[in-house]
């Protein structure tokens, strides 16, 4: 298949009408604090306070292990028994708190405070608290605030919501550029940068930045190619600011990859012959490193738990590009509009479901039993312990999958626990 061949399929995206089973009922993911694991690393001044309870900073340093060789760039505010029951002032206390560890840290220019569960709960409103700090600030630090809280939201929500939040911060332009949306590995921020300066497509920024004083202008003339699929916030806050905001398949595997890529072109008026000679070897590279897991999983069942709003270009590649059989695509919350080119890439026979009711997934799963099947570490060592083999759909956000030099990477994901499964079982 050439890459217009994929292109042409790809665009036809749109014509899907799977049904969708919808479920409602206890779940079981992860919550939006997860995210600070991997935007701590990217925005290298920032610093995330979380204001929650002692679960909350288990849950983080758990997640993100503790920093040895540097001063961490994340903490808990604790809130205290005192807190929740409204006998002291947590505002006063959260300024005192926020004004020690400024002055400690000079380094820091951008300061997130993120609510949790509790601090909702107790309805602690850390939007006013975050304008009060900024001012008190006085330029020097930015203090902006986001939800992390798991109450009806998924872990990557959590990165949606903190984009949403530099939103209003970006400065104005009024000239064309593209801008790229959605936490990327360095590293492949730096592939997808020179794949549109060869196609001429430019001047091209990144949300979110690496420092937050290269905040990217956004204006009328910008045009959004979000780079996951879970920001939906996000896009509408920088279509609220006049952005247009392009509908494409994610760049996960070659075909997506080629989507995404063709969608700029288009706004661009790059012609597909140039497309297809700017990544004709970048195409051919990936295709040939995906000979090897397309091997492996060719044929065997998969199934995703709703987890991360991965799943449904997660089992699009996986189907189209390495040959398995998605059985059910789980999605924590499904938007058709926007996901109509990568729904109309499954195949027909695919159960899609949105929301969660775990008991009856889990039922409809070991009445399945997939040769894999992607869902949360705290489903894992349980549908382990069952002889299921599982993916931890966490790694898809730790791990650089996106774009052409990683699709291999990206299938090489599931081929482990599949090799592991075999060998444990002789
Ligand atoms: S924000 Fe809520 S779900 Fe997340 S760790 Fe804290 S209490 Fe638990």
């Amino acid at each position: 298949m050439t890459a217009r061949d994929v292109l042409a399929t790809v665009s036809e995206g749109g014509a899907c009408a799977l049904p969708v089973l919808r479920e409602r009922g206890q779940r079981e993911v992860f919550c939006g604090l997860t995210g600070i694991v991997w935007l701590h690393r990217k925005i290298q001044d920032a610093f995330f306070l979380v204001v929650g309870s002692r679960t909350c900073a288990h849950l983080l340093q758990s997640a993100a292990g503790v920093m040895i060789f540097a001063e961490p760039r994340f903490a808990t505010a604790i809130l205290q028994d005192r807190d929740l029951a409204g006998m002291a002032d947590c505002n006063e206390e959260l300024d005192r708190l926020v004004g020690r560890l400024l002055a400690r840290r000079p380094d820091i220019r951008l300061l997130f405070l993120v609510g949790s569960c509790p601090s909702e709960v107790i309805k602690l409103d850390l939007a006013k608290a975050a304008e009060r700090l900024s001012l008190a600030q006085r330029g020097r630090v930015r203090v902006l605030a986001y939800s992390g809280s798991g109450i009806e939201t998924t872990f990557t929500e959590g990165e949606d919501a903190c984009l949403r939040a530099l939103v209003p911060e970006l400065p104005a332009t009024r000239e064309r550029s593209l801008l790229v949306v959605g936490a990327l590995a360095d590293v492949v921020e730096d592939q997808f940068a020179r794949l549109f300066a060869e196609l001429g497509i430019g001047p091209v920024h990144f949300l979110p930045p690496r420092r937050s004083g290269a905040l990217p202008p956004v204006g009328e003339a910008s045009v959004v190619l979000t780079a996951q699929p879970f920001l939906n916030e996000t896009a509408r806050a920088l279509g609220a600011r006049c952005a247009r905001v392009l509908t494409a398949p994610h760049p996960f595997g070659v075909e997506g990859t080629l989507g995404w890529l063709a969608a700029a072109c288009d706004a661009w008026g790059v012609s597909r012959e140039r497309l297809e000679q700017v990544t004709r070897r970048a195409v051919d590279r990936a295709r040939r490193a995906l000979e090897r897991p397309r091997k492996a999983l060719a044929g065997r069942r998969i199934s995703f738990l709703p987890d991360s709003q991965l799943e449904i270009p997660i089992a699009r590649f996986l189907h189209r590009e390495c040959g398995m059989e998605p059985v059910e695509v789980g999605v924590p919350y499904l938007d058709r509009e926007r996901m109509a080119g990568e729904l109309a890439l499954l195949p027909e026979s695919v159960r899609l479901s949105e929301g969660q009711h775990v008991d009856r997934q889990l039922e409809r799963l070991r009445a399945d039993r997939p040769d894999l099947t992607v869902c949360g570490l705290g489903l894992a060592n349980p549908l382990e312990a069952e002889g299921l083999r599982t993916k931890w759909s966490i790694e898809l956000v730790f791990t650089p999958v996106h774009g052409f030099e990683q699709a291999a990477d990206l299938a090489e994901l599931f081929t482990r626990p599949l090799e592991r499964g075999e060998r444990l079982a002789f």
